[in-house]
């Protein structure tokens, strides 16, 4: 049975009651959950579910695995149970995922460089880029046009598209959505309005301000057309 995954409609909703379907290996499976899973570049959610620490959030096909840390008692199969995230985290890394987009469409509007890769951290990330060389004087200018664009408190806004829709939408083209699997037929988009829209399964903040202040803290080469940025989120 599929889980439905509360935070692809509603990021902010922090708790749920769901209703056990299975349990494995210290692990459970619910009809619903809060807690987003490892993937797409962003870390599982902590928090508890009946008070038992979650410790590991996995996807296992169309299901979420909720491992709660060793010794938690079980709860029976059909049992309603209360779920709750660890609201400041998720925060943290809803801040530093918007700003992951925010970066994107920077780079790309200023210099038609597309991304490679990324992974973040509450308040950290890297992201690879196919620059080659980086420009001059990057970092200093990519870290003022981020905050020029958090400033500009663009809105943030999530939809669901039919897949034959979103496959020849101009904007999301860049960001090869194409790749999205045929059996996919609805695609979730994340448009920070105006400045960048992506196929994304991952949790953001409403509007660009929200992300705090943006800091670029190292540039590494990792080969031909392949420049790491490192970068840190700070509060306002
Ligand atoms: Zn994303």
């Amino acid at each position: 049975m599929a889980t439905d995954l509360l935070f692809l409609r509603d990021a902010y909703q922090r708790e749920c009651e769901a209703i056990v379907v299975g349990v494995r290996d210290g692990a459970v499976v619910l009809d619903r959950t809060v807690f987003y899973y490892t993937g797409g570049g962003q870390p599982h959610d902590t928090g508890s579910i009946d008070g038992h620490a979650v410790v590991d959030v996995r996807k296992d096909g169309t299901e979420i695995v909720h491992h709660l840390v060793e010794g938690s008692p079980m709860p029976a199969v059909g049992a309603t149970v209360r779920c709750e995230i660890d609201w400041e985290r998720r925060h943290k890394l809803m801040r530093t995922h918007t700003a992951m987009h925010v970066l994107c469409g920077v780079i790309w509007n200023e210099w038609r460089v597309p991304v490679t890769g990324g992974n973040m951290e509450p308040l950290s990330a890297r992201m690879d880029f196919e620059f080659d060389p980086l420009p001059e004087g990057f970092a200093a200018r990519v870290e003022e046009l981020v905050n020029e664009a958090i400033l500009a408190d663009h809105p943030i806004e999530v939809s669901f598209l039919p897949r034959e829709i979103a496959v020849v939408d101009e904007a999301l083209i860049r960001t090869k959505v194409s790749l999205i699997p045929e059996t996919v037929s609805e695609v979730r988009v994340v448009d920070i309005v105006g400045l960048d829209k992506q196929a994304d399964g991952g949790t953001h903040v409403n509007s660009t301000r929200e992300v705090g202040a943006f800091r670029v803290v190292k540039t590494e080469s990792k080969g031909k057309g392949n420049k790491r940025i490192r970068v840190e989120i700070l509060d306002a």
